[in-house]
């Protein structure tokens, strides 16, 4: 793939090649939240996957690119969540050595879990830019190649994939609710849905609290944004000035972007689990929270929000399910 072109074939082909390493992912009615807000409302369970979210889609698809002497060098990824999760899970399973960096505020429960996955950690800088020159360092130094979290144009088809599953699975869809953070997911899944068809609505949800995404699609540029605590953690960090692909594709293909408050998430997290039974971290829960409130005029006779993942930390879990805050 090159320039900043990613087609739909480019999907199809990531489709090709994943499909005997992940899992296709089903999508389910739900009563609750179509009586809510009279129209027929599907979730997308991204939470069935091993790993618990779709970043293993990404992840696998762009270890299959690697050149057999970059197979044999490595991979390294920089994630305290969901992406450091789907490319030790992804590399294991392809026999592929992956280090997964993370800063030193990181909890003990996560290192162990990346572990659990067949990762080595180490520990590096003492906040986010820190650890990324450490691992640039270590890039340099011991030739791994690094993963991308969203800027790359094999994640971003890999991630696309879902868009091709729900056209499968709902061909009549009108809108979709589909969680950012870098942008990764959103493009690929909105090049997917409007090359079929343009009408098709691709809504983009992020936390109010530092959208960075949003910030940068509202100044027509790349921004900074301060990164504050969420719920939505996975949600957060920056889209890096010199963003490359997703500012640009989400910026051509999305039709916009819709931010909730931590309430808002919290809600959602709730009704998730009292009406569905589903257990979803934060990030997942944003597009449930755009229903429950409200915030898209017109969204049509049939609605997909895109579940992304269940990788929540059970404590916080718990405090949220047995508040009566809602
Ligand atoms: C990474 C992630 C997202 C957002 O994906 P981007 O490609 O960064 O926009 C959404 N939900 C969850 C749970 C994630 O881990």
């Amino acid at each position: 793939m090159e320039d900043n072109t990613i087609t739909l074939r480019d999907i199809y082909r990531a489709r090709h090649a994943i499909a005997p390493l992940v899992r296709r992912t089903p999508l389910v009615q739900s009563s609750a939240l179509s009586q809510h807000i009279g129209a027929s409302v599907y979730l997308k369970l991204e939470t069935v996957h091993d790993m618990g979210a779709f970043k293993i889609r990404g992840a696998t698809y762009r270890l299959q690119n690697l050149t057999e002497e970059e197979r044999r060098r490595g991979v390294i990824a920089i994630s305290t969540g969901n992406h450091g999760r789907g490319v030790a899970y992804a590399a294991k399973r392809m026999g592929i050595r992956a280090v997964v960096c993370m800063s030193k505020i990181v909890s003990e429960d996560k290192v162990r879990e990346i572990r659990g996955l067949g990762a080595e950690v180490r520990i590096l800088g003492n906040n986010f830019d820190d650890t990324r020159a450490e691992a640039e360092r270590l890039v340099a130094k011991e030739g791994f190649v690094m993963v991308e979290p969203f800027d790359d144009p094999y994640v971003i088809a890999g991630q696309g994939t879902i868009g091709l599953e729900i056209l499968e699975d709902l061909p009549e869809v009108d809108t979709v609710l589909v969680p950012v953070g870098g942008g990764g997911l959103i493009s690929g899944i909105a090049i997917a849905l409007k090359s079929a068809e343009s009408i098709i609505r691709v809504i983009g949800v992020s936390m109010e609290r530092g959208a960075t995404m949003y910030e940068s699609q509202k100044a027509g540029k790349p921004v900074e944004v301060e990164e504050l605590q969420t719920l939505a953690d996975n949600l957060g960090g920056g889209i890096g000035l010199n963003n490359r692909y997703t500012f640009k594709l989400v910026q051509k293909y999305v039709d916009d972007i819709i931010t909730v408050s931590e309430e808002q998430i919290v809600a959602a997290m709730k009704y998730a689990y009292e009406k569905e039974r589903l257990v979803t971290e934060g990030a997942a829960a944003v597009g449930i929270a755009v229903l429950l409130n409200n915030l898209v005029d017109d969204i049509g006779r049939r609605v997909v929000i895109i579940i992304s993942a269940r990788n929540v930390n059970i404590e916080v879990f718990l405090r949220i399910i047995s508040g009566n805050k809602s």
